[in-house]
């Protein structure tokens, strides 16, 4: 589904990104751990168009990203993204930010979208909360209205940035629930990620970043019962 190759990207002297190899198939669940720094989240707003490259192509079904306008407008209604902050509209209620995207960017007329919307705060937990605002909800009830807000696009791939990294810790579990329901219904997902017990649970694959690279790529059960480089082991070293 995503094909990354030879991708490099640059902050200035900043080498973040070094020559990426790395493909997503339909339906896989990555996660992406590495030290601070390592250029994790880098490579996930790279998928998007977030951030732009330097070299290589990064490829989405097939078709390489556009630059900019419409077509680009088009790919990223395609990849939904959860950051570490939940970003909802603070002046629309929790009905309304998940239904913007669907009318304004889908032209789904607004009786569906409100349906449909309904469904997935339902789905995420949150379904009683549907004309609250954004304020009047706990940290983990707004991330999971975030994550049905990108679910209501329509996504053909899932990108999560540290989506529980600002939660408090009771609030953690709800969220990476949710996530691993989302992983178990067949959704593709890039998860970055420093909880790993759901890396354990959830991931087809984990992908571990040092200094710009892709140092290793292997099941979560080889990867954390015998990683075979030395900078996995150092880092896995120090979580336990
Ligand atoms: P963390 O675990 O702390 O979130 P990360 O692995 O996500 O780290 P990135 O945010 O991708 O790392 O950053 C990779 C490198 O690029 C870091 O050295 C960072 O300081 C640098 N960097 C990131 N964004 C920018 C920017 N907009 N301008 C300049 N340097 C940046
Ligand atoms: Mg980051």
């Amino acid at each position: 589904l995503v094909v990354m190759s030879g991708v490099d990207k640059h902050y200035g002297a900043l080498h973040v990104l070094k020559g990426i190899e790395l493909t997503v198939g339909r339906g896989e669940v990555l996660v992406v751990i590495g030290p601070s720094g390592s250029g994790k989240s880098t490579l996930c707003r790279t998928i998007n168009r977030l951030e732009g490259v330097d070299g290589g192509r990064i490829t989405i079904d097939g078709k390489e990203l556009p630059a900019e306008g419409k077509a680009l407008a088009g790919l990223r209604a395609d990849v939904g993204m959860v950051f570490q902050s939940f970003n909802l509209f603070a002046h629309k209620t929790v009905l309304e930010n998940v239904t913007l995207g669907p009318t304004q960017v889908r032209k789904v007329k607004k009786a569906d979208a409100d349906r449909r919307a309904m469904e997935l705060l339902e789905r995420v937990g949150v379904g009683h909360q549907a004309q609250k605002y954004p304020a009047q909800l706990s940290g983990g009830q707004q991330q999971r209205v975030a994550i049905a807000r990108a679910l209501a696009m329509d996504p053909k791939i899932m990108l999560f940035d540290e989506p529980t990294s600002a939660l408090d810790p009771e609030m953690i579990n709800e969220v990476l629930d949710v996530m691993t329901d989302l992983a178990r219904s067949g959704m593709t997902m890039v998860v970055v990620t420093h909880e790993m017990g759901f890396a354990r649970r959830a991931a087809d694959r984990v992908v571990f970043m040092a200094d710009g690279e892709i140092v290793e790529q292997a099941d979560p059960e080889t990867f954390f019962t015998k990683p075979s480089s030395a900078r996995a082991q150092d880092f896995l070293s120090k979580l336990l």
